[in-house]
Order: C-alpha cells, then structure tokens, then sequence
C-alpha cells in the first residue's frame, strides 16, 4: 500500500522498508492534518529529501486536497504570506466538527475478487461481502480452498497488523464480522461438500464461569483468537465446571479459557482448576477477566492444577499465549518463563503475608477516621424512604456518560476526550465513537434500553463498625444493618484505619443522621437486540450493544446521584457541577458499591435487595455469586458526610473476619469464602 501510494504521488521517490511514525499535529482536524501531510511529503521529495518516513493509512492523496485548503497549506509551508498561518487557522475552523468528509474511495471495487475479499477484511467493510464471496466460491474448484486462500489471507493480515500496533481492537473485530458473514454464507456449500471445514491452528474453550454473567471480555477474547484461525466453542455465561469440562472432552479443546468479572468468581476458578486435575485433565487452563491477577492465578489457581495455568488479561496478549502453549518449539522455553513468573510471584505475595504488616482489629477500631461530630448539622431527606423510577427517560443520561472507561472496554487506553486527538490511535478512536454515537441515538430514539431505578433514604446511626438504619426518626426499631469493614494495615502516625461507617454519625453522638441505598439498571430490553446482532454474525455491533449499555448504566447512576444530592436529599441544593467535575467526583458525599475496594462483600447487595425489594421493584436478579442480572447495573449505598471518600479496604485479619462473621450471624468458613480476596491469611 505504502510502496504504490508512494509511487503515485511522489514521482521519482524510491522506497525502501521500514516502518515509523511521523505525525503532524492539528488538534481535532484530520482534514486539515491530513492536508499538511501530503503536501509537506509532496514538495519535500521534490525539493530533494532522501528518505521519509509514512503511515499510508494517514495519507491523504495531494492530487484530491481540495484546492482552498491546498493553497492555504501550501501558504504556510512556503511561507507566502504573514499571514499564513493565522488564515490556515481560521479556514480550519470552519471546516472543523463536520468531521473528516467521507471520501469514499471506491477504485479497490476494480481490483480481482482475492484482492477485494483482502481488502474488505483488512477494512471492515461488510457491503460487498455477500457478492464478493458468491463470485469467489464459483471461481474455486472447492468451497474451502476459498476459505483457506483469499479469505484465511485477508485474515492473517489483520492478525499481523494487530500484532505489529498497526491496527486496534474495535477495527479486529470489524474484520472478524466480515470473515464471519463470509464463512455463514459458505457453510451450506462446504456442507454439500461435506468438506469438514477449514484446518483451524487449534481448539480454544472459552465461558464465563458459574454464577457470573459479564462477557464483554470474553467475546472480545473470542473474537480476536477466531479472527486469527482458532477454533473457538464459547459455552456462554454462568457455566458450571462439569459443563466446561465435559464439553472440553467431547469436542477434544486444546486450551480451556475461563473468564469472570466479579470477585466470586475467583473461587469458582479455583474449582474449575481442582476439578481438571481430579478429572485427570492436561491441556492447559487460561484466565482472564477484571479482578483476575497474575498474582491470584500464580497464589491460589496454579498450585491446584499441575499442568499449565496461565494469566491472560487482554485479547491483543490471547494470540502469542495460545500459539506458544500449541507450539512444540515456543512451549518449553514459554512454560519454564511461566513458572519463573509464578513462583517469584508466590514469594512475593509470601513476604506480603507477614503479620507485621497488620494490626489487631481492636488496635485498628482506636484509630478511625476522625470526624468532629459536635461540628455537624446533618440534613434531613426532603423525600424520605423509598423511590421507585420506572422508564427513565434515556436522553437525560446521555451528557452524564463518562467515555473514557467506554474506550478501555475496547482496549484503546487514553483517556476521553484526548484520545481522539491521539496521533497513533486518533483516527480509529473517531471511527469507533462516532459509532457508538450512532447507535447511542438509536439507543434513545427508538427505545432500545429501559432504564429503572430505586432509592431509599432511611434515618441511621452506626454501633461499631454497624450502619444501623431505622424505620423512622424515633430510631427506635431497626429496619436493616449494614456491616462494614475496617482497614487493619499498620499506618504511619497521622493516618487511620477506615471503614465506611466512620463517616456516618454514631448512636452515641445524638446527631440524627441518614444513610441511602439504590439499585439500579439499563440493560432491560438488550438481550433481544444482542441475540439478533450475533445471529446476523455481527460481533462488533454486540459487544459495542453491551459497552454502550453500561456506560448508560453508570451515567443513570452519576443522574440519580446528583438528582439525590440536589432533590430527594437536598444537602446539594446549590450545587452547580458540570460532567467533568461529576466524573472527577467534586461534589459532597459517596456512593460505595458492594464488591468494590471498600467494602468488597458483595453479600451487604443482599441487604439492599431486601431493604429496597430491588428485585420486584426494578427486575435486577443476583446470582448465586451476587452478580447482577442485566449485567449494565449498579448499586450501592448513599453517605453524605463532607469528608466521606473511597479507600481500599486492603487485607484483613482473622480477628476481624470472625468478628464481621458473628456480627452477620454467618460461619466463620462462609466469611472467609465470600471475603477469600481481601484475606491476609491462608484459611485453608
Ligand atoms: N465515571 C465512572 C464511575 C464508576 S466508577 C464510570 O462511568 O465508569 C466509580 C464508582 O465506583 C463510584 O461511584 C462508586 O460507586 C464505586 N467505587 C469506586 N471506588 C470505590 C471504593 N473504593 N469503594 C466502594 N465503591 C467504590
């Protein structure tokens, strides 16, 4: 692409290999960058440069720069006028938000049809797709020869270029849609053959492991390993360890793949671990997904499981892991790297274990957060107990969207809105936001998602660690108790040992405080609209479906948050945020999610559940592992105090677990399985 792009618009230029990066920066203006660009190359070889350095897929073509731009690029580049650059500016302006105009640049429709299946899928583009493939199957003696030519080699060299950084998950998965259509439209072809289908480099499982639901990860993880020529038999979400393992024996897997979201799910892989080598199993164990950690795979999963076990966070790494565990040359050398990792690893987490790191429980309760409780007025709830929400209306959420974890969920770190302007991944960020804008409006505009809700604001006080909620301002009668857990690190002097119901007011102190609770969900209405994309082998627009849908689900939680401050509490009355500062949380109080660093026992969900009926009132379902179905959900609590803020709890001691136990009124055993991440001991 670069050597005749090269040719036709740098006459006389020779090319040579070698692969950089120039960029040219006009923030927020590919048009005009882009126009620098070419002119810059096209009068620097005539001028004589020996050698320059390009991206083709950022070159503009000098001949089709419309002529106003050129002459004013080409006025500041030769330096015509004074003037130049303040009216290159000002010509850039007018040109700037309506977007990079579509060129669409048609002439590969020339090209035979192996070049043109090549450049679809390098490309993305789907329109062709159906003609092109029916032109190339009656080309080919055998329906598979076109699978294993032209369409295997447009693949690999999508799976080069995300290799190399040359090209982002968000246009890999665009690639995988186009190779997907192509093969559905194949498959009664190769059937009649009875052709067995295209030689794959191998077997990958993949599934979300019992009582989780999350599968963005997976997918993705999916998609990229199908992309590059592996067999993949994904079993879905929630999946039992029976299921996982009698399925990777009946279709002979070569890898398992297991993925989860939520902290219980480390334990339910730590099962699927035990039972593959109770089972006698020997291909190796793949783990992915958020609260997964090298650490956790090489401390608690590996030593259960005496053949591979391997750490696998992101779907660019899934390839070279997968191919080295399948490769006979690559595995020695990568498996003994692997078990250097772990074991340093295990040391490591070893010498983390030591006792002198922590502080009794009792030790840990005489240094609090402070809080001068003689100094506070709380404020009364202006709508006190429940509120239920029902069909929220969607646009009000849209402004509230915090896109920056929107393109992590795609890998392309950075953050929002910088990342647009990103000389290296700039350009497929725009792509990928201005499709998620697109059907962000079809989101809202036809109703794709409904949005419910509840809240609660109820009279409270703490005893102890306890947040105790009362079912009304006579605080006589307990209505529900939330338990928290209290920091047990040793800290240097002048720093405390926090727990979440420091910063509400104790019974002891009189003051009649408050504490809130929500529950709430965007993704009613999604499965439908998923199921429909995968069956049209469209990837790309699932998974875009699903990231768009917990973004909305966070931005309903940011609304409801401010909408509580402002009105159903009413402490933030005057408040006057704007989304940023939302996002950077400068308003007054918090909202802790259970699971989350401060109170990592997704079992208090259980008490916001009763407490709010949250299942009859808005749909939201746990699982057994305390996940929330739809999974585009959050809830939490409500704390008002000025000086509330989130911390990690960090680990904790058995003193404390014992104590949280009994105050629960559960086993000591049940305790330490639902709270196994933050133990700073072995309970086995
Ligand atoms: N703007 C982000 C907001 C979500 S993350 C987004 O759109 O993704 C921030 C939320 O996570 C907080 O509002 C709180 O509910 C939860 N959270 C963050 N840190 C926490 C902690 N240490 N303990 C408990 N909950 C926490």
């Amino acid at each position: 692409e670069s050597t005749s792009w090269i040719k036709k618009n740098l006459p006389g230029a020779k090319v040579s290999g070698g692969v950089s990066n120039v960029s040219f920066s006009f923030r927020g203006n590919d048009h005009v960058r882009e126009a620098i660009h070419a002119a810059f190359l096209y009068h620097a070889i005539r001028y004589g440069m020996d050698m320059g350095i390009v991206n083709p897929g950022q070159l503009q073509v000098y001949d089709e720069v419309p002529k106003d731009l050129l002459t004013r690029v080409e006025d500041v580049l030769f330096d015509r006028s004074d003037d130049a650059t303040e009216r290159l500016i000002q010509f850039a302006e007018t040109v700037k938000g309506e977007g990079k105009k579509q060129e669409r640049d048609d002439s590969w429709r020339e090209l035979p049809v192996e070049k043109r299946l090549a450049h679809a899928l390098v490309k993305g583009i789907v329109d062709h797709v159906e003609a092109d493939v029916e032109e190339a199957r009656k080309g080919y003696a055998r329906t598979l020869d076109v699978i294993e030519g032209p369409l295997m080699a447009g693949m690999n060299v999508v799976g080069d270029l995300f290799a190399e950084g040359k090209m982002f998950l968000p246009q890999v998965v665009k690639s995988a849609r186009v190779m997907k259509k192509a093969v559905a439209q194949l498959l009664p072809y190769l059937e009649a053959e009875k052709a067995e289908g295209a030689s794959k480099k191998g077997k990958v499982l993949m599934a979300t492991v019992k009582g989780d639901v999350h599968d963005i990860g997976k997918n993705i993880v999916g998609v990229v390993l199908a992309c590059n020529n592996y067999d993949v038999v994904d079993l879905g979400v929630m999946v039992p360890a029976d299921k996982i393992l009698d399925a990777a024996v009946e279709q002979g897997v070569d890898v398992v793949g297991l993925s989860g979201l939520i902290t219980p799910s480390l334990d339910e892989m730590v099962h699927v671990a035990k039972e593959m080598q109770r089972r006698g199993f020997k291909i190796p164990l793949m783990i992915g997904g958020a609260t997964t950690s090298k650490i956790h795979t090489a401390v608690k999963i590996d030593p259960h499981y005496e053949h591979t076990v391997v750490h696998v966070n992101d779907a660019s790494r899934s390839v070279p892991v997968v191919s080295a565990l399948l490769s006979n040359e690559q595995r020695p050398d990568f498996l003994i790297r692997l078990e250097e990792e772990h074991e340093r690893l295990r040391r490591q987490h070893a010498t983390g274990q030591n006792d002198g790191k922590f502080i009794s429980l009792e030790e840990a309760r005489r240094n609090p957060f402070p809080v001068n409780w003689d100094d506070y007025m709380p404020c009364k709830p202006t709508v006190p107990g429940i509120t239920v929400l029902e069909e929220y209306p969607l646009q009000e959420l849209v402004d509230y969207i915090d896109w920056t974890p929107f393109f992590h969920s795609w890998e392309m770190k950075g953050s929002y809105p910088r990342i647009l302007d990103d000389p290296e991944k700039g350009i497929e960020a725009r792509k990928l936001f201005s499709d998620a804008q697109s059907m962000l409006k079809r989101i809202v505009e036809e109703k794709w998602l409904k949005a419910s809700a509840v809240i609660g604001l109820f009279p409270a006080n703490t005893e102890g660690d306890d947040i105790v909620l009362y079912t009304d301002e006579s605080r006589s009668r307990r209505l529900a108790v939330f338990h928290t857990l209290r920091q047990q690190t040793r800290k240097p002097i002048g720093q405390a040992n926090e727990a979440l119901s420091d910063f509400v007011a104790p019974v002891s102190s009189g003051i009649a405080d408050h504490v809130g609770a929500f529950a709430l969900t965007t993704g009613h209405g999604i499965d439908q609209l998923v199921r429909e994309f995968e069956q049209a082998h469209d990837d790309y627009n699932a998974i875009l479906l699903k990231a768009l849908a917990d973004r909305m689900a966070e931005a309903f939680a940011e609304r409801l948050h401010e909408r509580v401050r402002k009105e159903f509490w009413g402490y933030g009355k005057s408040e006057q945020l704007d989304n940023l500062q939302l996002i950077q949380e400068e308003y007054s109080g918090i909202r802790p999610a259970p699971g989350y660093p401060a109170q990592p026992d997704h079992t208090e969900k259980n008490t916001i559940w009763d407490l709010m009926r949250v299942e009859a009132n808005t749909g939201i379902e746990l699982t057994e592992s305390l996940a929330m179905v739809p999974t585009a959900a959050v809830s939490g609590l409500y704390i008002a105090h000025p000086s509330a803020h989130y911390f990690g709890l960090g680990r904790i001691r058995k003193d404390q677990v014992g104590d949280y136990a009994k105050r629960k009124g559960i086993e000591l055993s049940v305790a330490e399985k639902w709270l196994s991440p933050a133990l700073a001991y072995d309970p086995d």
